[in-house]
Parts: structure tokens; sequence; C-alpha cells
């Protein structure tokens, strides 16, 4: 419980940046605590910060070798299964894991000569400001004296995109931060009556590239915490309406219980860990469902929400073959114009075989059927076809004993049509 009488609330940039991004996805993730599927970038992310953090931590005056760099990398690799790090292909992976063993070896290359002991790595923060009970992590932290430190934070995807927001939120969380006053104290015997940020990096590790952030003034940071907490009161009033975009939705793991998508603006039901807690850092790696009560939903919800699932899959798939399908035809078209003579032709990336099928067709089936007939040919001419014994079972005219005995010797096999039709988009 807070000072204000409120109860505290759990919040991060991270979530601060989904509740502002779709107050709807922000529920589903934070408030039904349900997993998001793993992200390779995540995971990239993930396996390189703790290649970092094994070479910068500790006491020691010798760093650890490149070689034991890339190991501490690939033991975090090897510690989850292909599954579960978010990569689309094998190839993928295998991709992304040598490109990270090749960035490490780039870093250890141009920073080897520099190489300095952090003051704190990959360090979990979490403690109350103003009624929210606020977690950062800290890729690293450097004490410069005299009260002042530095923040390091590592970069590992395209680009180096920061929002002033994720800067101000950094100095907000070091500066009020109970614990590292103390931790100062502890470790250097030094006391400092108060902290303050000196600069902020943003370390692109691609690139190798420095980026250098001055602190930001009183007034900005007054101006930061208060529109973050105009947010979290909206949090608090739980407004998750729903925001979708083309850019929000398209990466969105919770479509199919998102209200614009169809679905009932509830989470399923879902096992919970042991501790009921949510797991992993925020953002990042596997998260885990939280408490929910029990009978919040039926059986009947749960599987509705399932059939809507599966049912819209069968939708994409079936869109997807149309449009194929469509493709296919106008490529054959366009191929037949060409002329060209039966056979095998090679491209490099298929060998495709040309050939020529015919088919008869009529326009007049009766006058066919009586031609046969009249030539004692039709029996001949009919080829034993199940529809045709089918049909001959649902005549009215056939003995009764036929029909038993026919039935038989046939087996009824029940095969389940699914027909989907798109549905025109939400206005
Ligand atoms: S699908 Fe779009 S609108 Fe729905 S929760 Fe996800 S981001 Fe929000």
């Amino acid at each position: 419980m807070a000072d204000n009488g409120k109860e505290l609330l759990d919040f991060s940039y991270s979530r601060m940046d989904m509740f502002r991004t779709c107050p709807m996805k922000y529920k589903f993730r934070y408030v039904d605590k349900m997993k998001e599927l793993p992200k390779g970038f995540f995971f990239f992310g993930s396996a390189i910060h703790s290649a970092l953090e094994f070479l910068y931590k500790g006491d020691s005056p010798v760093f650890p070798t490149v070689e034991q760099v890339c190991s501490a990398f690939m033991e975090f690799w090897l510690s989850r299964p292909l599954s579960q790090q978010g990569f689309r292909t094998a190839e993928e992976a295998d991709r992304k894991r040598d490109e990270g063993i090749a960035m490490l070896k780039e870093y250890y290359r141009v920073n080897k000569d520099s190489f300095k002991r952090a003051f704190l790595t990959e360090r979990m923060f979490r403690f109350e400001i103003d009624g929210l009970l606020v977690t950062a992590i800290s890729d690293r932290i450097d004490y410069q004296g005299d009260g002042k430190i530095l923040i390091t934070d590592y970069k590992t995807g395209r680009d180096i995109r920061r929002t002033p927001d994720q800067l101000y939120m950094y100095q907000k969380v070091a500066e009020c931060n109970p614990e590292l006053p103390e931790l100062i104290a502890e470790r250097l015997g030094v006391h400092v009556p108060e902290i303050k940020i000196s600069q902020m990096l943003y370390y692109h590790v691609p690139t190798n590239k420095k980026y250098y952030f001055d602190r930001a003034g009183d007034d900005q940071i007054k101006k930061f915490w208060d529109d973050a907490l105009a947010t979290a009161e909206e949090m608090r009033a739980g407004r998750f309406e729903p925001s979708p975009s083309e850019s929000n939705c398209r990466w969105c793991d919770f479509k199919a219980y998102c209200p614009v998508y169809g679905g009932s603006g509830k989470a399923p039901a879902q096992d919970t860990d042991s501790s009921g807690a949510a797991s992993g850092t925020e953002g990042t790696g596997p998260l885990f469902y939280g408490i929910r009560s029990a009978g919040e939903e039926t059986a009947a919800e749960r599987q509705n929400v399932s059939l809507l699932q599966l049912l819209n899959r069968c939708g994409d798939l079936e869109e997807r073959k149309n449009v194929i399908d469509r493709e296919l035809k106008i490529l054959c078209g366009r191929i037949a114009e060409l002329n060209l003579t039966a056979g095998e032709y090679n491209t490099g990336r298929y060998t495709a075989s040309l050939g020529m099928k015919s088919s008869w067709k009529t326009d007049s089936r009766d006058a066919v059927i009586s031609l046969l007939r009249e030539y004692n040919l039709y029996d001949r001419a009919c080829t034993l076809t199940m529809s045709g014994i089918v049909a001959l079972l649902n005549s009215s005219d056939i003995p009764v004993d036929f029909r038993e005995k026919m039935k038989k010797l046939l087996r009824r096999e029940e095969q389940t049509t699914v027909t989907v039709k798109k549905n025109p988009p939400p206005m």
C-alpha cells in the first residue's frame, strides 16, 4: 500500500509504453499476465547482454578472453531450445548465432584496451516512487565520484532510436533510487547525499558506435513524471480501450482475444507457474500467465475462443490459397501463350515439366446417353463411381433388398467441411 492509501501499481518504462500504444494490449499482457510469443530479436539481445555481463562483472583485474566471452554467449544460446528462441527457422537461428559471435569478437577487438570493471552490471532495481512500484534494469552503471554516475545501455538492434521518455525514465529512476547510495557506501566506503546522472550512453554493439546524452533539466523530468503519473492513473482506472492500427496490431500476439478482431476482450484461463508471478525481464524473455480467479471464464467461453482462433487460421489460409491459385492460373495462361514445346525446363531454382492435358466435354448429355443406349454401349461406357452408386441407393425405384445388400458393402466416412469467407475490415 502506498502512502496515499492507494494500492502500489507495478510500473516500468515497458508497461507505460505498451499502455500508451494500446491499453487493451497492456491489459492482456500485464493485468491478465498472458504470455507473448518468444521473439528472436529479444532472445538475441539477451544473449549479447549476458555475454557482456560476463565480461564486465567481478573484481578481478584480469578480464575473460574473447573465447570465454563467446562461450558465455553460447551457454545462454543453448539454455533455451530452438522452439523457445523465437526465430522462424533453424537457419535464421544459426545465422543470428554466428552474427552474435562475430559481433562479440569485434566488440572485444575494439574495446579490449579500455576494458574497465563496471560498478554494476545487469542490475534490476525495484522500489516505490509516488505510489508506483517501479522496476528498472540497468545494463551497466559506472560510478564517477561525487555522487555522479554514468548509465550505459547496450543496444543490439538495427538502429539506436530512443524516445526522450526512455532517457527521462533512466534519469528519474537512477536519481530517486534509494539503493544506489547504499551500494556506493557499502562497496566504495563513500557516503554521498544524493545521486546525479552525469551522462547516459547508448552503446550500439553491431557498429560499436557510442551515443552520449546529457542529463535532462529538472523541469523536463518533472513534466515527464507528471505525464507518467497521469498514465498510471489511467491504468488504475482500468481504461483498457483497444487502440488498433496497422503498426500496433501487426505483431500483437493477443489478436485472437481482442474485440477488434472478434475476440471477447477476455484472456483465456491458463496454467499458472508455481509462483503465479511474471518472470523474466520487463519486455523480454519468457513470461508466465498470472493467477485468475476460479470460474472467471467458462469452459464454453474457452472453447469458443479456441474455435475462433482455429476458424481465423482457416480463413487466413483459405485466403492465401485463393490468391496463390489465382496467380498460378494467370501464370499458366501466360506460359501457354508462349507456345512452348512439351518437356522439362530448368530455371536453376526449379525444374518445370510442361505438358498438354486434354479432356472431352459435352453440352448434350441426354443425347450422348440416348446414343449409347441405342447401341447397347451404355453399361460399357459407365465406369464404377461411388457417386453413381450413391445416387442409385437414393433412388426410390430400386429393390429394398438390393439397397440393404449394397449398404453392407459400403463404408460411410464423415469429413467436416469448413467454408470461410472474409469479413469486411472493422470501421
Ligand atoms: S490487436 Fe491491436 S487493438 Fe487489439 S490488443 Fe493488439 S494492438 Fe491492441
